[in-house]
């Protein structure tokens, strides 16, 4: 019988979604399972928790941390994007964690000379991310700005010096921590990085903590929030929360450009890496500026 347009049409997009995976490593961990599993065109939450955008994700109650490993935030609708995979076998977050022990440079060759999206077309330097690959706490941002698209280094603008000092004043340096971003290319207009944009880096994002698996994240903003725990919530009832990102203790608070435009919120940033601190056995001070 000869195919439907509509089975072509379904095949050629498994195939470009493939191809994707194949661009990022990934095609080791489902090649293996397609032979000994068949396909369902049921829902894939842990697929769609990897590939897709935060807002297009039904919201579902936020787990509170849990020992690894932990069940990605389980996500009930499929974005549009959504391509069927073998329902057994490893997820590709089974992948992602496969991949621990992937180097950051690996990652960083990896993403070569990034092409995947669209920002790629207005980008100075693409901004992987800085500081210890064996971090015991990462920062994760949003996206590069102006200052941080021209040097190729995450948070060196002035939101970034005011990171700086926060980071200071829990008696770390820069080079204690890790600091990155869940797209790695300048929006322009420093515009929030649209759903494509943080489908198509996000996976870089996920194999970098990953690679260093830190003790804490903490999330600087909505959309690294959003991006971790797929969800579309507001972050203003998560900050300060312990929260869980597979295994790894996550931690919101507003991002330091927030900070900028809204000086008293300080205070409550400064409560929440304190408790961070407490977390990772840096003495807590009573006081800071
Ligand atoms: N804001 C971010 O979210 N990341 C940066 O690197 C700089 C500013």
């Amino acid at each position: 019988m000869p195919e439907s347009a509509a089975n072509i049409a379904r095949n050629e997009k498994l195939k470009r979604r493939l191809q994707f995976y194949e661009d990022l490593g990934l095609a080791p961990f489902y090649r293996g399972r397609a032979a000994s599993s068949s396909h369902s065109t049921q829902s894939q939450p842990v697929l769609n928790a990897t590939v897709s955008s935060a807002h297009s994700i039904e919201e579902s109650p936020l787990p509170k941390s849990a020992s690894r490993p932990a069940a990605p935030v389980q996500v009930t609708a499929p974005p549009k994007s959504f391509v069927p995979l073998p329902s057994s076998g490893p997820s590709l977050f089974d992948a992602t964690s496969k991949l621990a022990s992937e180097t950051l440079l690996q990652i960083r060759d990896d993403l070569g000379e990034c092409t995947r999206c669209k920002l790629h077309s207005t980008r100075t330097k693409i901004v992987f991310g800085d500081g210890s690959p064996k971090a015991q706490l990462i920062f994760v941002g949003e996206g590069p700005g102006a200052d941080e698209d021209a040097q190729g280094l995450p948070f060196v603008g002035r939101a970034g010096k005011l990171l700086t000092q926060m980071i200071e004043a829990m008696g770390l340096q820069r080079r204690d921590v890790y600091i990155c971003n869940v797209v790695k290319c300048r929006p322009p207009g420093n515009r929030q990085p649209e759903p494509d944009e943080v489908a198509a880096c996000s996976p870089f994002l996920f194999r970098q903590l990953d690679s260093i698996q830190p003790k804490v994240i903490v999330c600087l903003g909505a959309t690294a929030f959003q991006t971790l725990l797929q969800t579309n919530r507001s972050i203003s009832h998560y900050r300060g929360q312990w929260l869980d990102y597979r295994g790894y203790k996550m931690l919101p608070t507003y991002h330091p450009a927030y900070l900028l435009r809204n000086p008293a919120a300080k205070a409550d940033v400064w409560k929440d890496l304190q408790k961070v601190m407490a977390e990772l056995g840096l003495e807590v001070k009573k006081k800071a500026k």
